[in-house]
């Protein structure tokens, strides 16, 4: 089934799409167009995947005590506008016309803050394990519609806003497919 972004920047309800609206967002700066996509990844504690741990840390539910690594994301207020879990199961936590805080200090082309400006999705993973055909799939299904209604320019990794302070999606990511599948070209994708 295809997906639908509704008027409000919403995936329209459909099987293996949830909508977690998360109190991480403010708004965009009045004019700014949206021009960039960003790929993270995460998995709570790291390499554990299939808990409630990620959209805990987005909805700030997060039960921190839970596992000795949670207590350092303490006090954190992040999100990221989307989450593809390893079996392909999408959710939305902040509609694509707001501000998600995914990117913290960034840099694009010249341009600081790139959450201004971005889309941000993040994987269920690690830098090191490779991603799932179920992952790849969403994002064939997820990133088209995206770009139908935001002229998206560039697609880069975490890795790449921030360099030396974040390592994701890292190089388990499979850029040339990625871009093959969602029709980003060889110089809207990372240099290589
Ligand atoms: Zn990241």
């Amino acid at each position: 089934m295809a997906l639908l972004l509704d008027r409000h920047g919403w995936l329209a309800p459909s099987p293996g799409v949830a909508r977690l609206p998360s109190p991480n967002h403010d708004a965009r700066p009045a004019g700014t167009q949206v021009s960039l996509l960003v790929l993270h990844n995460i998995s709570l504690p790291p390499g554990r995947f299939g808990g409630p741990e990620v959209a805990g840390l987005f909805l700030n539910t997060l039960d921190y005590g839970s596992h000795p690594w949670l207590e350092r994301l303490r006090g954190l207020r992040v999100s990221a506008h989307f989450f593809i879990r390893r079996d392909g199961g999408l959710a939305q936590f902040v509609s694509t016309d707001a501000r998600a805080w995914h990117a913290g200090v960034s840099r694009h082309a010249g341009r600081e803050r790139c959450n201004d400006f971005s889309l941000g999705i993040e994987l269920e993973g690690t830098d090191t394990l490779p991603y799932t055909d179920a992952q790849y799939a969403a994002l064939r299904r997820l990133v088209p519609v995206l770009r139908a209604r935001y002229p998206l320019s560039a697609a880069r990794g975490h890795e790449h806003i921030a360099p030396g302070r974040k390592t994701d999606p890292g190089p388990a990511f499979d850029w040339k497919r990625f871009g093959r599948d969602c029709g980003f070209l060889r110089r809207q994708l990372p240099p290589v």
